[in-house]
């Protein structure tokens, strides 16, 4: 069944939506946005405008919106650490890097074997406090998303840092483009998206679920998930049932941990990204070209 705002495709997905709820607008005016985070103590969203080289702030409170930081080294993704700070993938740095409690900024790691990062693009963090992110080229391509270099790696894989030993290691390293990532809500399972048909054509555009080892710090498998079948997935997250809900070309997908697509919600830009926030972490915010959209949902975010 379709409406304007969803697409149902199995009859799970309506007791994961609600037939009331409304796409709300919450702002446009970017360029391209991405990497949305909600801080459930400050009752406020941060999200990245990245060729403007911007982060932005939405006030629950209020709806107002403002400039976070600026400039922001082309900050991409974000998430929040279990200690509450924000952790960010950033283009120009080539880094990821923490803003402490103080508003200070680390950079927590810009280089493996002595050779740069191409640029981290989106990024998780693990209960035990490890790092997990992604590192394409889509920052050093061109001047638009960062500035334009070549890759010191010559290749984009998924990298694990351990903050607390100052280690990292790749954890997965045949990605064409790696880019969203998440686990699932008991960390068994990490989920990665590859948008290599940006590069490839005809290449991936799917997600990959991969089976983390007893060590917590290993993945084995790596199936082919899902492949989009509207643009591609970049950034998504999971509910507290493990149902993943990804960007795509024509909105949000929401897919079981099966591996069925539930069903969308349509969006009316190319959907970048999406995190749950608010009190009940029951409201999906969407980053989507120019614009940050919300709806609430009928689940929760995991986390
Ligand atoms: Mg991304």
């Amino acid at each position: 069944m379709s409406t304007s705002l969803y697409t149902t495709l199995d009859e799970r997905f309506t007791r994961l939506t609600l037939f009331n709820a409304q796409l709300d607008t919450l702002w446009t005016g970017a360029r391209w946005t991405e990497g949305p985070a909600y801080f459930a103590a400050g009752r406020y969203l941060v999200w990245s405008d990245i060729p403007n080289n911007r982060m932005m702030r939405w006030d629950e409170t209020d709806g107002s919106v403002s400039v976070f930081r600026h400039p922001c080294h082309n900050t991409n993704g974000h998430t929040i650490d279990r200690e509450g700070r924000l952790v960010s993938c950033e283009h120009q740095s080539r880094c990821v890097s923490r803003t402490e409690h103080d508003g200070s900024r680390t950079v927590l790691v810009d280089r493996i074997s002595g050779k740069r990062f191409n640029s981290p693009n989106d990024v998780v963090v693990k209960s035990d406090g490890t790092i997990w992110f992604s590192d394409p080229t889509y920052g050093i391509d061109t001047d638009y998303e960062g500035d334009a270099a070549e890759s010191e790696i010559v290749a984009s894989h998924v990298y694990r840092y351990d903050p607390a030993r100052g280690e990292c290691t790749a954890v997965t390293t045949d990605f064409v483009k790696p880019n969203g990532l998440a686990f699932s809500p008991d960390e068994q399972l990490l989920y990665i998206a590859d948008t290599g048909m940006s590069h490839v054509k005809g290449g991936p555009r799917h997600l990959r679920r991969f089976t983390v080892g007893s060590d917590g710090r290993t993945l084995s498998g790596g199936e082919v998930f899902a492949t989009c079948t509207a643009g591609w997935f970049d950034g998504f997250r999971l509910d507290v049932h493990g149902n993943i809900w990804t960007s795509a070309g024509d909105g949000v997908h929401c897919y079981s941990p099966d591996g069925t697509l539930l069903g969308k919600i349509h969006i009316p830009e190319i959907v970048a990204n999406v995190c749950f926030g608010g009190p009940k972490r029951n409201r999906l915010f969407i980053c989507a070209t120019t614009s940050l959209y919300a709806i609430f949902v009928a689940t929760r975010g995991c986390r």
